[in-house]
């Protein structure tokens, strides 16, 4: 296809799991020079922050049961603002390229001819477990690490259960709180053991984060007593044992440690709720 001389360029960039200290260098200077923002509900308040008053900017949701523009209508409208000739930052949580549909919207653009360019985010994975405390290898307990998405449908488990159930080995599950009974009932069936330590990570690197950690058998009952909500990334494996040491993430501003050590001179407490 033929590129008008007119035509704007579309930049699908990454934003990251919520802190904005997490975006890249060319993603803060992207967005300050777009005409354009698409975003979707994943990118934090205080990343939209760096959005300039200048910019337009366009919520294409896409909340689980709540789509708001349609995949179709989003591609659409990219094409359209680009043939426009504006500068457009196309906004994804985490990394566009990881359960992000990034490579969909550039099918698109690419058929229509329209310049884009691709900024990598630090995609849920690798930013909440880091912001959990939760090493995703180690040498004592994973040598590899599987990202699978949970979101099953219509509640039946198509997953490749053997491959999640290997030994030392993190399995991630982006999308996995509503199939968390599902996954965790799946696990045990297919050889895992009960005692398998898991993570629940809710809104990871920013102020409501909340950790809950438990294992295979008992984890859908402690996730529905914290009463946690979307979005909430799945971390299964020894690894997620280091928790209890290594979290260093408090949301309230302190880092862990020091909050037990300056609240109180008796032993500190840990939760299984760790906010
Ligand atoms: N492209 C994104 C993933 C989109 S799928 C990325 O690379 O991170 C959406 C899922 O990502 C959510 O359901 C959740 O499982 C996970 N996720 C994204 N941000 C998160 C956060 N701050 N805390 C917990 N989970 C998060």
């Amino acid at each position: 296809m033929k590129l008008t001389p007119l035509c704007g360029k579309v930049y699908l960039v990454g934003a990251g799991p919520g802190d904005p200290e997490l975006l890249t260098l060319r993603a803060v200077r992207l967005l300050e020079k777009a005409d354009v923002v698409v975003y979707d509900h994943l990118v934090s308040s205080a990343v939209l922050d760096f959005v300039p008053q200048t910019a337009e900017r366009i919520y294409a949701g896409k909340r689980r049961n709540e789509h708001t523009m349609r995949q179709e209508q989003i591609n659409a409208l990219l094409v359209k603002l680009a043939l426009a000739g504006k500068q457009v930052v196309r906004l994804k949580g985490g990394d566009p390229f990881i359960f992000g549909r990034g490579g969909e919207e550039l099918q698109t653009l690419a058929a229509q001819g329209v310049a884009f360019e691709v900024v990598p985010g630090v995609t849920a994975a690798s930013g909440v477990s880091s912001y959990a405390g939760i090493p995703l290898t180690h040498r004592d307990y994973a040598q590899s690490c599987i990202f699978v998405t949970g979101h099953l449908k219509d509640g039946t488990a198509d997953l490749d259960w053997p491959s999640l159930v290997r030994p030392r080995q993190t399995v991630v599950i982006y999308m996995g709180l509503g199939g968390l009974p599902e996954i965790c009932r799946q696990m045990m069936l297919h050889g895992a053991s009960p005692n398998l330590p898991i993570a629940v990570v809710q809104d990871g690197s920013i102020s409501t984060q909340k950790v809950v950690t438990g294992t295979l058998a008992d984890m859908p009952e402690r996730v529905a007593l914290a009463k946690l909500k979307s979005p909430c990334l799945t971390l299964i494996g020894d690894v997620v044992k280091l928790h209890d040491s290594l979290a260093w993430f408090s949301p309230k501003g302190n880092s862990v440690v020091e909050k037990e050590v300056t609240a109180q001179k008796g032993r500190p407490q840990k939760e299984a709720v760790s906010a």
